[in-house]
């Protein structure tokens, strides 16, 4: 069999199974899912493993989040089409790209050089040329680029970092799991409400790598 056509059975298998199945409902969500070849954001020695219902090691001690994971934050990020997102913990650039099939643009943070360099080369490799990665401390945000629409943190916080709420636009969702460094965090949701008023739900138990930095882990 042809190894592209695989690859999207694969694909179509994960959405169906992994997506859909669990509650995804948002059809811009599980449409951006059916289009991002995640084989292409994996290690190749992971390749046959890319769309595998978990995490996957893509080096220097980090993981691409669960596909399903994905969906979840990106569907909590309540997107209609044409937001600008920032996105904290780069990674493989996968959830990135998610992102950027719906919104307009993406401004992608990663504090390990390495996978930021190599995020930004396979992202414009793939023709995602609305996504721009910067190497740096993503609990500060990106102050130039904001208000932003919605903020996505793929790192484990202790606290919800006050300067990402500072950086929503009114009505913007920061998507975020709190909770212990090594263990069970909860996937939250904040909304900005108003200038000064934030309102926040929960999405339950997730486990993500720390968010290291000024407004995270030490
Ligand atoms: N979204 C990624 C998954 C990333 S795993 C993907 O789709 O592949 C979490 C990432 O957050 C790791 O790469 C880690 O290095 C990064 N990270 C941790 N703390 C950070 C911080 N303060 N700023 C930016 N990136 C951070």
């Amino acid at each position: 069999m042809n190894e592209q056509v695989d690859f999207e059975a694969q694909r179509a298998s994960m959405v169906d199974y992994q997506i859909v199945a669990r509650g995804i409902s948002s059809p811009l969500v599980i449409e951006a899912m059916r289009r991002v070849p995640r084989e292409r954001f994996v290690t190749p020695r992971m390749i046959d493993c890319a769309y595998e219902d978990g995490p996957l090691p893509i080096g220097a001690g980090q993981t691409i989040s669960q596909p399903y994971i994905v969906a979840l934050m990106a569907e909590a990020l309540g997107l209609e089409g044409g937001e600008r997102i920032l996105d904290i913990g780069t990674g493989s650039g996968y959830a990135a790209a998610v992102l950027a099939c719906i919104a307009s643009r993406v401004f992608s943070i990663e504090r390990i050089p390495e996978l930021a360099e190599r995020a930004a080369h396979t992202l414009a490799a793939e023709g995602y040329d609305n996504v721009e990665v910067r190497c740096g401390d993503g609990t500060l945000g990106w102050q130039e680029h904001a208000p932003f629409d919605g903020i996505c943190v793929a790192a484990g916080a202790p606290t919800i970092p006050e300067t990402l709420k500072q950086q929503l636009a009114i009505g913007g969702h920061l998507v975020i799991p709190v909770g212990s460094e090594h263990s069970v965090q909860s996937l939250r949701r904040v909304v900005r409400v108003s200038e000064t008023e934030f309102h926040s739900d929960n999405f339950g138990g997730v486990r993500f790598v720390p968010l290291l930095g000024e407004e995270g882990w030490s």
